[in-house]
């Protein structure tokens, strides 16, 4: 198979070893001047190993920017001679594909929109046939780690030999902290489907915003991602595509400064085994956690309203309703019926617990 022409053995090497792995650069690229500006900055940080920008640009709606097209793809191909930084491209179609193919980009993305189409990641992959270029592909938008998986199987079926993942966060419905919840478990259970493959983290889609950029990245180092692709622009504030969560190459040198990059430690595989486990079972404690407070929260709104209409708190139809309800579903989830009974009960006692306080308050 032809490797495309500029990809180095060292980009290849890189890509399997270098950690961190950063990959950096704007949403977009605007005019040449904020693109070959923004990489120059970037470059001189010393610690970014690729260069991203979007050329065409997947929007929600139409009407806002979208994407300079080809003529963005002279002014990477021109960043790339001044840093000696190789450049990565998201591409959703053949067309694509080809231009940046042809403009001698190293690495192509397929974004989260194109990961929830099967059509689309198909037509890339028929187009990739017979190069050889490495692939990063996003989670979908929607929280569904298949599509994520066919979307690896169908880029590795057209003989790509090196593939990476990145997690972006998983669209919701309502507001959250973030714009795009990350959902760590789910990303957790891709890199267990796909332990080999590089696996970055996007700060950038996941909080829609600067302030949270470092915690997303320092927990997505404590949880053994291999690195980061994370947007940076000359001038965020003036950005063409997702302002608000772009940041200066110097602010992302700081930022990089901040974060404690763990240590992968010699241990033994099975050893990681194990840890990879514990992981996934602290993060899902959190999301319980965060669930059971939630679910706290709205007894108290039930005691409050049982307040005013002087109801008895403890409404034993119900209860049984949920019993039977949750048994049944608990059952089909192979959970045993006895955990599921103390589970229930220590949540029902504490539900009670809570509405008497608030039945209580003078
Ligand atoms: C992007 O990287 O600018 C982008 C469009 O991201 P996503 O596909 O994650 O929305
Ligand atoms: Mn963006």
């Amino acid at each position: 198979m032809k490797i495309q022409e500029d990809i180095t053995q060292e980009l290849l090497e890189k890509i399997s070893a270098k950690r961190p792995f950063i990959i950096a650069g704007p949403c977009s690229a605007e005019t040449e001047e904020q693109y070959i500006s923004t990489a120059l900055q970037l470059q001189q940080l010393n610690k970014i190993d690729v260069l991203r920008a979007g050329i065409w640009k997947p929007r929600t709606r139409p009407g806002t920017f979208e994407g300079v097209g080809v003529e963005g793809l002279a002014w990477l191909q021109k960043a790339k001679a001044l840093t000696g930084l190789p450049v990565a491209v998201e591409v959703a179609n053949k067309t694509q594909v080809e231009e940046a193919l042809a403009h001698r980009v190293d690495i192509l993305w397929i974004g989260a929109r194109s990961t929830t189409n099967p059509f689309s990641v198909q037509e890339i992959a028929d187009a990739l046939k017979g190069v050889d270029v490495p692939v990063l592909i996003k989670n979908p938008i929607n929280a569904d780690i298949e599509l994520w998986t066919g979307a690896v199987e169908r880029i590795e079926k057209a003989g790509i030999s090196t593939i990476g993942l990145i997690h972006r966060g998983f669209s919701s419905y309502g507001p959250t902290e973030y714009r795009n919840p990350p959902l760590w478990h789910l990303a957790i259970e891709m890199k267990a489907r796909y332990p080999d493959l590089l696996f970055l983290n996007d700060p950038s889609h996941i909080c829609g915003n600067r302030i949270m950029l470092r915690e997303v990245v320092q927990t997505a180092i404590n949880l053994a991602y291999d690195g980061i692709m994370i947007e940076s622009h000359c001038t965020p504030d003036l950005a063409w595509s997702d302002a608000s969560q772009q940041i200066t190459p110097s602010a992302l040198g700081e930022l990089l400064k901040d974060i404690q990059w763990t240590q992968v430690m010699e241990i033994s595989s099975e050893d990681h085994y194990l840890i990879h486990l514990r992981q996934q079972i602290d993060q899902m404690d959190d999301e319980l956690l965060q669930l059971l407070s939630r679910r706290m929260e709205i007894s108290d709104k039930i005691g409050a309203y049982k307040k005013e209409h002087q109801l008895s708190i403890l409404q034993i139809k119900r209860w049984n309703y949920i019993m039977d309800r949750i048994s049944l579903n608990g059952s089909k989830l192979k959970l045993s019926p006895e955990f599921i009974k103390r589970y229930y009960n220590a949540i029902h006692m504490e539900s009670i617990r809570r509405q008497n306080e608030v039945i209580n308050k003078k």
